[in-house]
């Protein structure tokens, strides 16, 4: 893991491993970054070597010297905990491939009842239909989890904050709980990213993230990782060989481009966003801010224990209102833009309904609510924008 500049260590900042691992300047002739290698069949240069399998790389789909540079600098950012780093072309394929690893027909699974939504599908469907039973729990249930676990409870799945409600979940406490049961942890750690939560070292033994968002950072890429501890990455590799996952050259090189800024940017989120999240509660038309980072929420104290920061990605619940005054502040802001997804360098604006798929818990906000990713515009222009649509609203309400 050490490159050959003789520089990750970890010993030294997350912001300087970001920087310097997984850079080999002499096998990159001179240049700074690795080459975008597009590569299925590689050459052996004899017979010997071939019935070997000798070699750095054998063949495109299991690792070319693009992808090696990502995994290094994301094992970097991971921590020591880390043995290993899958790549995968999108974050639910990470999920899935992840689940489809470590579970079996006949295996019990607990997932939490704010995970991502596909998540859930793809419990509720692939899944079930390969004969793996899924129990939804309450986020805030911590060492109370004990209670659902099974003889065959294989694994609990995590997600801090869920990414619509914002509850945190105490993850060393349901870790606790599980290895107890012989449980494995596997945490979509998307949010925070390792940079502001540290998972593998908290118990979790396999982390995820949708590196569509802040990894890439500039919402041009779908890409997925899978960190596995020394007890769950040999089951990842080898499934992920058996699947035939990988990623494609162009979105691996993008990938590790944005990692090299992940930390400047998600201060600047985090930054944004707190204050963002700050003004917002100051408004009329807002109940209540879903942030974990504000002191007032309910998740701060766990958040503040075992996350270093928090990204740009929060929810407001709005006064009760009808959905034409909702409506007419989505249609008036101009910087916050509709759509999906998250991470990139631009703001955007979604409203949400969690009880359309909740079964654990019950999600009654008390009004509408809305979700927001505060992307590196300023502040003070965004809030000019937000003011705008509160007129909209008010004049609609
Ligand atoms: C977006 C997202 C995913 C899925 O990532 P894709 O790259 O869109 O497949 C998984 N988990 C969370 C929390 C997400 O926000």
């Amino acid at each position: 893991m050490v490159s050959s500049d003789g520089s990750t260590s970890q010993a030294q900042q997350a912001e300087t491993r970001l920087v310097t691992s997984g850079r080999d300047t002499k096998a990159q002739k001179g240049f700074v970054n690795p080459p975008v290698v597009h590569g299925s069949t590689v050459l052996y240069p004899t017979a010997e070597d071939l019935h070997a399998h000798r070699g750095e790389f054998q063949y495109g789909r299991h690792g070319t010297p693009t992808t090696r540079a990502l995994q290094e600098t994301l094992m970097a950012l991971e921590g020591p905990q880390c043995a290993g780093v899958g790549l995968a072309p999108s974050g639910l394929a990470a999920i899935s491939t992840t689940l489809l690893a470590v579970l079996k027909a006949g295996d019990h699974l607990l997932v939490c009842d704010n995970a991502y939504r596909p998540t859930r599908n793809f419990c509720n469907g692939l899944l079930k239909r390969y004969g793996v039973e899924t129990t939804y729990f309450d986020p805030l249930i911590g060492a109370g989890i004990d209670a659902l676990f099974k003889p065959n409870t294989r694994a609990v799945l995590v997600e801090a904050p869920g990414s619509q409600s914002f509850e945190m979940t105490d993850i060393p406490a349901i870790a606790a709980v599980a290895h107890a049961r012989g449980a494995l942890v596997i945490d979509d750690n998307t949010w925070a990213t390792p940079l502001f939560h540290r998972s593998l070292d908290q118990g979790v033994d396999i982390s995820m993230q949708a590196a569509t968002k802040y990894v890439g950072g500039h919402s041009d890429i779908m890409f997925g990782t899978i960190s596995a501890n020394a007890e769950a990455w040999p089951v990842i590799a080898e499934n992920i060989r058996l699947l035939g996952v990988c990623a494609g050259p162009d979105d691996v090189f993008l990938a590790l481009r944005g990692l090299r800024t992940l930390s400047v940017r998600l201060h600047q989120h985090y930054r944004s966003g707190l204050d963002m999240a700050r003004w917002l509660a100051g408004r009329p038309e807002v109940q209540r801010v879903l942030h974990p980072a504000l002191e007032s929420d309910p998740g701060h104290p766990i958040w503040k224990r075992d996350f270093t920061g928090a990204s740009g990605l929060f929810s407001i619940v709005l006064k009760p209102a009808p959905q034409q005054a909702v409506d007419a502040l989505l249609d008036t802001v101009k910087l916050f833009g509709m759509g999906y997804s998250w991470g990139g360098f631009e703001s955007l604006i979604i409203p949400f309904d969690c009880s359309a798929y909740r079964t654990a818990t019950k999600w009654a906000p008390g009004g509408p609510t809305l979700r927001l990713h505060i992307g590196l515009e300023s502040t003070a222009d965004l809030k000019a924008d937000l003011e705008r649509g509160f007129a909209a609203f008010n004049a609609a309400a």
